[in-house]
Parts: C-alpha cells; sequence; structure tokens
C-alpha cells in the first residue's frame, strides 16, 4: 500500500509535494478537476445549507476564510470536515460553483496525513471507524462508542455504558465484533482505493 506520509519520521509524498507551496495551492491541486476555492465570495450559502452546521466547529464558509488566511493548523484541527455528511447540498448551490464537498475530502487527507491532528477528537473517531471497517468488513458499534467515550469523554462514560447495555440487552448491538462474509474481496476494494487516492 502506498502511504502518503510516515507519521513518525513525517516524510513522504505528501511532505514533499507540500514544500514551499501554501496550504490553499495544496488544496486546489489535490481536489479532483477545478475546485475553484477561489472563487468563494464569503456569500454564507453553504453554511446556511448545512445539515451539519450546529455541530461544527466552523462553517465552509469560515473554513474557506481560514485557508486563504493560511491558518493551517486550525484549519486541520477543524472538525467541520468530519461533519460533513457528504450530501453536496452546499455545492448545488453556491453561486460560485465551488466544489466545497470534494475539498471537505481533501482536508480530510491531509489532516489524516499531518501529526499535528493527533488531538482531533473527530479525526480520532472516523479512523477508529475505518479501522473496524478494514478489520472486519463492518461498523462495531459497541467498541467504536467505549473507545470514543474512554478517550475523548471520561466524564460521560457511566452514560454512554448505561446506553450501551441497554442496546446489548435490547440486542439492538453486538457485544463482540462479526466480520462480513466476503471480507477478502472488500480488502481488495479498499486497497486500491487508498492506491487510487495516493495517486491523485
Ligand atoms: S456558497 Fe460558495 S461562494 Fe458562498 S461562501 Fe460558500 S463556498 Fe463561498
Ligand atoms: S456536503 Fe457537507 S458541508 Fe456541504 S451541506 Fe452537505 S454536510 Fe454540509
Amino acid at each position: 500500500m502506498t502511504v502518503l506520509v510516515d507519521r513518525q519520521t513525517k516524510k513522504g509524498p505528501w511532505v514533499d509535494q507540500l514544500k514551499g507551496r501554501t496550504l490553499i495551492e495544496w488544496v486546489e491541486d489535490r481536489t479532483p478537476g477545478d475546485s475553484r476555492l477561489e472563487m468563494c465570495i464569503q456569500c454564507g450559502t453553504c453554511g446556511g445549507s448545512c445539515p451539519s452546521g450546529q455541530d461544527m466547529d466552523h462553517t465552509p464558509r469560515q473554513l474557506f476564510a481560514m485557508l486563504r488566511a493560511e491558518l493551517e493548523e486550525e484549519v486541520l484541527n477543524s472538525n467541520t470536515p468530519w461533519f460533513c455528511v457528504s450530501c453536496y447540498l452546499c455545492t448545488v448551490r453556491c453561486p460560485q460553483e465551488v466544489k466545497i464537498t470534494d475539498i471537505m475530502y481533501t482536508i480530510k487527507t491531509l489532516a489524516v496525513a499531518d501529526p499535528r491532528t493527533h488531538a482531533n477528537t473527530a479525526r480520532d473517531f472516523s479512523e477508529t471507524f475505518i479501522g473496524y471497517v478494514d478489520r472486519f468488513g463492518r461498523s462495531f458499534e459497541f467498541g467504536l462508542a467505549s473507545r470514543h467515550a474512554l478517550s475523548h469523554m471520561p466524564n460521560s462514560v457511566q452514560g454512554v455504558m448505561e446506553l450501551g447495555l441497554g442496546l446489548l440487552t435490547q440486542r439492538r448491538m453486538d457485544l463482540t465484533p462479526t466480520k462480513i462474509k466476503n471480507l477478502p474481496q472488500l480488502s481488495k476494494i479498499l486497497h486500491r482505493a487508498k492506491e487510487l487516492e495516493a495517486e491523485l
């Protein structure tokens, strides 16, 4: 598998690509097609259309303003791209045809590869989810919720456990993960997708 960046050495193709370039240039290059990010007129239509807006640290409009201001660390640590549910409503409503949803994916790619985001809880949650999909072909809700609560929400562990126990006794959730039938086939698809992403 092609690795974007080694987390320990902080070396890899991604780091080389970023050298001497601003974050906004990198995002524009890395987003498939023309991102049209520079065309944003800060009208706010995207944020007003977004069903996840209430949970986001920044609206898409704010995130793009931060990108222009080269606030790299703030952009990479924002939970906004991780709360994007890829509904594309903002993209179809944007008067400037900015590829907002695709840019969210680009920022996530960058955030995953950047060691400065190690404390980003939204990224960690997403990576835990992907880890279960890699290993079992599906999510494992009990493990996902308990691990996230223990790592990031210690004060709410008791409440999460009570909720989990209720779901377990109602047989709405499994105590152990189960693999899908044809995991090797899914693994091949995921492996190829990662290779294609690294080639972009
Ligand atoms: S809707 Fe488009 S132009 Fe308006 S703030 Fe959002 S990205 Fe910028
Ligand atoms: S695609 Fe993402 S950012 Fe755009 S409206 Fe939907 S959830 Fe919000």
